[in-house]
């Protein structure tokens, strides 16, 4: 996943997973002289639940000795995302995690780019990826089967290389390593969690995975023989320059772009 003399950015949440990875990561690089290692926390402007965590995400920086860079929806859009909800109650089509997600992929691209960073590390565990393999496989999204893998090996211009090291590793045993280092972690759970369907499907995993052991990673790995064939299937993804802020893009404005638009938020910002 990584080269001797990347740029890292990883994206700490401040939540378990990416607090041990930060913590990885760092003790890795002191063998690797030429890399570097930069903390991205997106604060999405969630009242009572996103103050603690970019708190705790700092504190954790300091203590590794890693620079660390806050990246706010506010900032970027002009609204955080208590507003963006606020507003879609009366218009809106998508779940609260789906505005964050999309919006929140978009503030750490343009954030990773702003320090050269040459890969985005995301802690995304094994359960994360066999929820987001079922999610794409209901929804019938075949271009996110094809482009959303563990390292998005494709070089894409304008898109910081994306890498996931904990794709493999079960939540629960990150979560032990977490707690038997004595890690700080966010433990309040976000407020808009149990709206997404993606909340469900992790019930759904969880009770297999206790019936029929192994279940999250064969799921992983059935996806990976699968992918090449769905990859072929959907073709070579043609990006363009999003219209409004020159992101990359399939269409003529990127997701994050055309869901202000709808929302009526869009401000021509630029980004
Ligand atoms: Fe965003 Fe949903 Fe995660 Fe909350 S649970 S931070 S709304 S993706
Ligand atoms: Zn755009």
């Amino acid at each position: 996943m990584f080269r001797p003399t990347d740029n890292i950015a990883v994206a700490v949440s401040g939540g378990k997973d990416s607090v041990t990875l930060l913590q990885m990561l760092s003790r890795i690089e002191k063998d690797f002289p030429k890399t570097k290692i930069t903390a991205l926390t997106v604060d999405e402007g969630i009242r009572g639940y996103r103050y603690e965590a970019v708190k705790i995400a700092r504190e954790n920086c300091k203590k590794l000795n890693v620079e660390h860079k806050v990246i706010s929806f506010k900032n970027l859009y002009g609204y955080g995302l208590d507003d963006i909800i606020e507003v879609a109650r009366e218009n809106g089509e998508l779940t609260p995690c789906s505005y964050c997600g999309i919006l929140r992929r978009k503030a750490l691209n343009i954030a990773a780019k702003s320090i050269g960073a040459t890969k985005l590390a995301t802690a995304h565990n094994l359960d994360d990826e066999a929820q987001t393999i079922l999610l794409n496989i209901i929804h019938g999204d075949a271009v996110r089967i094809a482009r959303v893998e563990p390292v998005i090996e494709e070089r894409v211009s304008g898109f910081v290389q994306r890498v996931k090291p904990f794709c493999e590793i079960p939540e629960n045993e990150v979560a032990l390593y977490a707690y038997l280092k004595k890690n700080r972690f966010q433990t309040t759970p976000c407020p808009y969690r149990f709206a997404a369907m993606r909340s469900d499907i992790r019930v759904m995993l969880n009770k297999l995975e206790v019936k029929y052991p192994g279940v999250k990673f064969t799921i992983f790995k059935s996806m990976e023989k699968i992918r090449p064939a769905v990859k072929s299937a959907v073709g070579k993804i043609e990006l363009k320059e999003c219209k409004n802020c020159g992101e990359p893009t399939i269409g003529d404005i990127c997701k994050p772009c055309e869901t202000l638009l709808k929302l009526k938020l869009l401000k021509n910002s630029g980004r």
